[in-house]
């Protein structure tokens, strides 16, 4: 079930991870960090999108795709256009006209009915300006249920050959998560930490500040015992390290009333975090429901965990968020 769909997801993102590390090698260097200029990141974006949906498009013509990018701007900027083309003709072989079409092919609107592949070309733009953690993100929705998800980590060690940079993750629905080594290799099961003891939960949150509250989660940690320090990462490789049992517990708790969280920054990481035996709901405890369209309308923050400690951390989040 669901074999050909990823065969398809991972080939695509491999190409798309592939394209995101050689414009990181070859774009940003100490003058784009000290500019703050975020061109390198866009072309990354938009190149990962039209490598993606045109992997993806090739195969299965029929399904749409929700992708957070859109080429209006790009049509704008000769200049940046030239660069993606020049990328993406690095990996596949698309003119100018096929690559615009490629990102633009990533319109839907999401939905409660039917398959759809939802994509982020580069989850955790910061990261991939800081030569940190950044995902590249493909979920399939199935009536609103992710039934297959893809995370690939170009930046993050495989736990099977830690002197290899680079692992992605995938999950198929009934069969498990599994970490590949992203230069080939075996795709081996991973599962979520055993732990029982909260206070020994490794525990991993945003970068940024602005995407996640450090000060309620810090207050949540303390409610809890935790002693040790966040781990601080980008992206979805935070729900890479809940799946694979380095961190048991990953808290994104709200900064703001009115934020949604896009389906695509959780879509992947769910699949591969519950196919992993681990859970996943907003902080109040509810399923995360990416059948509204493009955000997770009826949902705020989100928490991921082993399963084991899951209630435990919910109620530390509510008594921090109520108190
Ligand atoms: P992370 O790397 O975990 O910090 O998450 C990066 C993602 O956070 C981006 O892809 C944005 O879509 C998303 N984001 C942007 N603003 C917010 C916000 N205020 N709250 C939560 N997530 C946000
Ligand atoms: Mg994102």
């Amino acid at each position: 079930m669901l074999q050909d769909e990823l065969a398809a997801a991972v080939d695509a993102v491999v190409l798309a991870s592939k394209l995101c590390t050689s414009v990181q090698e070859s774009l940003i260097d100490e003058q784009t960090a000290i500019k703050k200029d975020r061109s390198p990141v866009t072309i990354a974006d938009y190149g990962a999108q039209a490598i993606t949906s045109h992997v993806l498009k090739g195969r299965f013509p029929d399904i749409p795709i929700v992708g957070e990018e859109n080429a209006a701007a790009l049509r704008e900027n000769a200049e940046q256009r030239a660069m993606v083309v020049e990328q993406v003709n690095r990996y596949i072989d698309l003119s100018e006209t096929q690559v615009l079409e490629a990102i633009d092919g990533c319109a839907d609107e999401g939905g409660a009915q039917g398959r759809r592949w939802v994509l982020d070309p580069i989850d955790g733009t910061k990261g991939f300006l800081r030569k940190e953690q950044y995902a590249v993100a493909l979920g399939l929705l199935e009536d609103g249920v992710p039934v297959l998800g893809v995370l690939g980590c170009p930046n993050l060690p495989s736990t099977a050959a830690p002197q290899n940079r680079g692992c992605l993750f995938s999950a198929v629905r009934g069969q498990g998560a599994r970490q590949l080594d992203m230069a080939g290799g075996a795709a081996r099961p991973i599962a979520v930490s055993d732990l029982t003891d909260v206070r020994q939960a490794a525990c991993c949150e945003s970068v940024e500040s602005g995407h996640s509250a450090h000060d309620h989660q810090a207050q949540v940690k303390a409610r809890l015992g935790i002693e040790a320090e966040p781990v601080r990462i980008d992206s979805q490789c935070k729900y890479g390290a809940v799946a694979r049992g380095e961190a048991s517990i990953y808290l994104r708790l709200p900064t703001s009333d009115t934020y949604r969280e896009k389906i695509w920054d959780h879509a992947a990481g769910w699949a591969v975090v519950t196919e992993a035996g681990g859970r996943v709901t907003d902080v109040r405890g509810n399923d995360l429901d990416f059948s509204l369209g493009r955000t997770l309308d009826t949902n705020r923050g989100v928490i991921a965990t082993n399963g084991s400690l899951h209630d435990e951390v919910l109620g530390a989040v509510r008594a921090v968020l109520e108190g």
